[in-house]
């Protein structure tokens, strides 16, 4: 079946091409007011264990533009039967018996794949803790390549929490088949864990570790902007120590190229400017916009298989 769980299932190059033609083709068909039939007669369940805007509410509206229809839990953690115990592995198995497909979000790291192990529909990691999530990855090299025409010899430059960063931790499988540098601007205590280190070391991907974000602004294509993950933090002292690490603002945009993106999962809660929301190169609700086109091609794509 195909279960869409970690960055590096989809980190292919000719399968990103493919899924990326397709959003890119979804995009034309909907501003034309095309409606599809793809999903006709197809319920997707959205089961989210933890809160989200973007992810949840795309992944709907992806399945309604396709023709499908859509059975949601907002708030799975407290208004299903997990709040009774109910494991992750028992709703997936009977969710699945009333949905085509399952898009999962939940607190625990590893919990989407125990889903998928008894689920008799695909499965979809919408994010699992501090692990992964592939779809934002996808979603998010689609926008680099869309902005600056192709990833080869550019500088991808990521601030913020590499430690819980989820998006970060499924984009890496994704990046490294690209000719790119990667600069991690974080606090020490928010470095990148050693594996995905050991990833790009193994795939020979030039990247630097430094905790100021100035001197290398210069260099970078993208400045992908990630909060500090404040839910993640088992000490309010040191979320406080840290969560104003960065601020991207107008000064930070002066210092970058004026061919340059910044990027953002989003939400924003402090660390970029709503000032520089109208400069051109702030590419992060264009970035969300994609994502309604791009979960509608890896929707296509799951059920495919
Ligand atoms: N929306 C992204 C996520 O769910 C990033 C974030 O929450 O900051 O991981």
């Amino acid at each position: 079946m195909n279960h869409i769980l970690t960055g590096k299932q989809l980190a292919d190059r000719k399968l990103m091409e493919e899924l990326f033609k397709t959003a890119q083709e979804f995009e034309n068909r909907d501003k034309k007011g095309e409606v599809l039939d793809v999903f006709k007669g197809k319920i997707v369940a959205t089961l989210f264990f933890e809160p989200s805007t973007r992810t949840r509410l795309s992944f709907e509206a992806a399945v309604l533009k396709l023709g499908g229809q859509v059975l949601s839990t907002e708030n799975a953690a407290g208004a299903s039967t997990a709040i009774k115990g109910e494991t992750i592995e028992d709703i997936a198995r009977i969710v699945s018996g009333y949905a085509d497909m399952i898009v999962i979000r939940h607190p625990e790291a590893g919990s989407v794949e125990r889903a998928a192990s008894t689920s008799q529909s695909p499965v979809i990691n919408a994010g699992d803790g501090t692990h992964e999530h592939p779809t934002q990855a996808l979603l998010d090299v689609y926008t680099m390549q869309k902005e600056l025409g192709g990833l080869d010899g550019k500088t991808v430059v990521f601030i913020g929490d590499h430690r819980n960063g989820r998006t970060l931790h499924s984009m890496l499988p994704m990046l490294v088949l690209f000719k790119v540098k990667i600069i991690l601007v974080s606090p020490e205590e928010l470095r990148l864990p050693d594996e995905y280190k050991e990833m790009l070391t193994g795939a020979n991907v030039p990247f630097e570790e430094v905790v100021e974000l100035e001197s290398v602004l210069g260099e970078a294509d993208v400045l992908y902007v990630a909060r500090i993950m404040k839910e993640r933090f088992s000490s309010p002292e040191e979320y406080e120590r840290l969560k104003d690490s960065y601020l991207t603002n107008k000064d930070t945009l002066s210092k970058m190229k004026s061919t340059a993106v910044v990027m953002a999962a989003l939400p924003r809660v402090g660390e970029i400017d709503p000032n520089i929301d109208s400069d051109p190169r702030a590419a992060y609700f264009r970035e969300a916009k994609n994502g309604l086109y791009v979960r509608m091609a890896l929707l296509v794509y799951a059920l495919q298989k």
